[in-house]
């Protein structure tokens, strides 16, 4: 599996750098936002450095399909009850900041900081 030892998300996936983790398994780990636009804001992330989703393959969609069907499940256990939104910034146009692909979910009561 990939690992790029200055990535800051390889960091926190391997326990260099502290963040709320708060879900793991030996593919994804699930943490608090460390700047939060909504009262309940984590991201999904897999250990695997995966840039972006243009750098996923065929091979990779249990993985993707993965991510995506934690978000409800995180959400609730994280006190989410009525609704949230999914958002995976890809690219610099897409306001990708940190280039380990993620997926946030946002949600709580609105209004919100941003979104
Ligand atoms: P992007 O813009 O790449 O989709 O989002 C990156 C997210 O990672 C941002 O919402 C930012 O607040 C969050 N983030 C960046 N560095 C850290 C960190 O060290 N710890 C945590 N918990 N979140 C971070
Ligand atoms: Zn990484």
């Amino acid at each position: 599996m990939t690992i790029d030892p200055d990535c800051i998300f390889c960091k926190i996936a391997g326990g260099e750098i502290p963040s709320k983790i708060f879900y793991q398994d030996d593919e994804v780990i699930a943490f608090h936002d460390i700047r939060p636009h909504a009262p309940v804001h984590f991201l999904i992330v897999p250990r695997e450095h995966i840039p972006t989703l243009q750098d996923c393959g065929e091979h990779h969609q249990g993985l993707l399909g993965k991510m995506v069907a934690l978000a409800p499940k995180l959400a609730a256990e994280q006190g989410i009850t009525n609704g949230f939104r999914v958002v995976v910034n890809n690219g610099q146009d897409g306001g990708q900041e940190v280039f380990h692909l993620h997926v946030h979910v946002m949600g709580g009561p609105r209004p919100w900081k941003i979104g």
